[in-house]
C-alpha cells in the first residue's frame, strides 16, 4: 500500500480523489493523466479524457460527475483571453491541486518537455512557461472550439476568481508580475493578426484587471 508523499500529507485529500491511484512518489494521479509504458505521464494530456469529461460532465481531476459550478485551473493569461486548454474540475479538487501539485506549487520548476510524446501535447498555441500564479476560475458555463486537431475551452463569466502562488493566496504583486511577463506573447500574437486584434486584446486586458484584487 502506497502512502501520500510527506509534502502533501497535511492536506485533506478530497473524498472524490481518494479513489485515484498514487504514483511512486506518493502523489495522487489525476484522472486526466495518461500512462506511457505503464507509468503516469504527468506532463501529458489525454485527448480521450477531454472527450469523456465534456460529454459526461466529469471532473478533469477526479473523473467524478460535476455539479452546477465548474472550476477551471488556469494561468493568469487565461483571465485575459478566457481560453483554457483543459476542461473544468470540482472546486475541492482544484483547490487540492493548487496546494499539492509540484508544478503549481513550485513556480521555479520549469515545464520539462524533454521526451514528451507528441500526441500528448495540448491543443492550440500554449504559452510555454510556468506562470507562477494559478487561478481557480469558477463558472457555470463554457464553450468549446476547435484548435488544430484538438479543442480549446472558452471559459464562461466567472462567479468567483481566486489566485494562488506556492500553494497559498497570491499577492497582487505576484499576480501583476505574472500577467506583465505573459502579455508580450499575447501582444505579439495579436500584432500578427492586425490592429483589430490588438484593440480587442486591450479590452480583454482591462476586463482581466477588474478581477485582480486591489
Ligand atoms: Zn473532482
Amino acid at each position: 500500500m502506497r502512502e501520500l508523499n510527506q509534502r502533501i500529507r497535511h492536506l485533506e485529500l478530497p473524498d472524490r480523489m481518494k479513489r485515484l491511484p498514487l504514483n511512486s512518489q506518493g502523489y495522487p494521479v489525476p484522472f486526466f493523466v495518461p500512462y506511457v509504458n505503464g507509468e503516469p505521464e504527468f506532463r501529458g494530456f489525454d485527448g480521450e479524457k477531454v472527450v469523456i469529461c465534456v460529454r459526461h460532465k466529469r471532473c478533469w481531476l477526479c473523473g467524478q460527475p460535476l455539479g452546477k459550478f465548474m472550476v477551471f485551473v488556469i494561468g493568469p493569461m487565461c483571465a485575459v483571453n478566457r481560453v483554457s486548454a483543459e476542461p473544468p474540475s470540482h472546486r475541492k479538487c482544484a483547490l487540492y491541486a493548487v496546494q499539492s501539485c509540484p508544478f503549481l506549487t513550485q513556480p521555479k520548476m520549469r515545464r520539462n518537455e524533454k521526451d514528451m510524446p507528441e500526441h500528448l501535447a495540448p491543443a492550440g498555441i500554449m504559452l510555454r512557461r510556468n506562470p507562477g500564479v494559478t487561478m481557480l476560475w469558477t463558472t457555470q458555463s463554457y464553450t468549446i472550439f476547435k484548435a488544430g486537431n484538438g479543442a480549446l475551452f472558452n471559459v464562461g463569466e466567472p462567479v468567483q476568481v481566486e489566485f494562488f502562488a506556492e500553494g497559498r493566496t497570491a499577492t497582487r504583486d505576484e499576480i501583476m508580475a505574472s500577467i506583465s511577463t505573459g502579455m508580450p506573447s499575447l501582444r505579439q500574437m495579436a500584432e500578427r493578426d492586425g490592429a483589430e486584434a490588438v484593440a480587442e486584446l486591450q479590452v480583454q486586458y482591462d476586463r482581466a484587471m477588474g478581477l485582480v484584487p486591489a
